[in-house]
């Protein structure tokens, strides 16, 4: 018998599957994606890795379907997917000084030790030029997601020799709708703090006794190793409180799909109607049009700072609970 125990389960097996082939053993190189993510995360990836949640599963298989979409609509320009780049540099395991053509530290003459870093480009062009794609409903570009960019077009630069051009392509599957970045040119600047953090991944995977530092997100509610993260420890919850939480969590996800199922159905209505007085049944409705007036805070702020004050000073603050609950996805 079908059960959706039966489709996670297939599903785990075919991303292992996948995993294996295209990206090998992933603790042997630190890739262009681990480098933007939570150092513990990332570690604890590559040496402890835990069965997905169906739902995690099926978000990894939204990147694939974006990728065919893509290139679909990419038929007719030359192209290369999915093109792997790898590239070993050089550093001091003590100073952390980076650099090439010299096998001893510059600074402190320590033997270099090699740094195994790999990046896969979802998309290459012949005239140098990256795209990397990500499927979301976030309308903001993630800072993360450009230093991954940053860091696939330092690696293509020191491989091939040229500075490529990158762009960000972001995809609602679900809404349908694409967004695509201005062009990234390769900051050079940001090359110290990606194979800084690059350094501190390597040698937190090379050493048992490790503590990789934590970098608390929004994306921690669907981290796989949240359960026993230092970030979150904290003191034993009163009894009393406990069933509380729950509930209050509960109480959170069904007003989240109340909030979603509202969205939709606010578009569907609003798609179907013109402005004006409608009746049906107990219900009485009316569409208009209002106005809203909204202010330009940054604007202020920059005339204020032209007259020579400062915005704060017309500010004022007050401190306010903020509850923050999250929880540990079943596998
Ligand atoms: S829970 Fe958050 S901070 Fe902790 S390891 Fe996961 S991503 Fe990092
Ligand atoms: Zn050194």
């Amino acid at each position: 018998m079908l059960n959706l125990q039966t489709f996670h389960t297939g599903l785990q097996t075919a991303q292992i599957l996948e995993t294996e082939a295209t990206l090998g053993d992933r603790r042997l190189y630190i890739g262009a994606s681990d480098i933007a993510q939570c150092p513990r995360k990332v570690v604890k990836g590559k040496t402890n890795p835990q069965p997905h949640t169906l739902q995690s599963l099926i978000r990894f298989k939204r990147g694939h379907i974006a990728e065919d979409i893509i290139s679909e609509a990419l038929h007719a320009f030359q192209h290369e997917r999915q093109m792997a780049l790898e590239y070993v540099a050089s550093y001091c395991p003590l100073c952390h000084w980076y650099g090439q053509n010299t096998r001893h530290c510059p600074k402190c003459s320590t033997q270099l030790s090699s740094l195994p870093l790999t990046a896969h480009l979802d998309f290459v062009f012949p005239d140098n030029t990256i795209l990397e794609v990500k499927t979301t409903s976030l309308p903001a570009i993630q800072k993360s997601w450009e230093m991954q960019l940053q860091t696939q077009m330092y690696l293509y630069k020191e491989i091939q020799g040229t500075s490529p051009r990158g762009y960000i392509l972001t995809m609602d599957i679900a809404e349908g709708t694409l967004n695509l970045t201005e062009p990234y040119t390769l900051n050079e600047a940001a090359a110290d703090e990606i194979i800084g953090r690059a350094i501190n991944l390597w040698e937190s995977l090379r050493s048992e006794a490790s503590q990789p530092e934590t970098e608390p997100s929004a994306l921690c509610c669907v981290c796989e190793y949240l359960s026993d993260c230092p970030a979150f420890e904290g003191n034993t919850l009163p009894e009393e409180v406990t069933p509380l939480i729950a509930e209050y969590h509960s109480a959170g996800m069904v007003e989240k799909e109340a909030a979603k199922d509202k969205s939709r159905l606010r578009t569907a209505i609003l798609g179907a109607l013109s402005p004006g007085k409608y009746q049906a049944g107990d219900f009485r409705i009316s569409l208009s049009q209002r106005s809203r007036t909204s202010t330009d805070n940054k604007a202020i702020a920059f005339l204020l700072k032209e007259l020579g004050q400062d915005i704060s000073k017309y500010q004022s603050k007050s401190t306010y609970p903020v509850l923050d609950i999250k929880h540990i996805s079943a596998k």
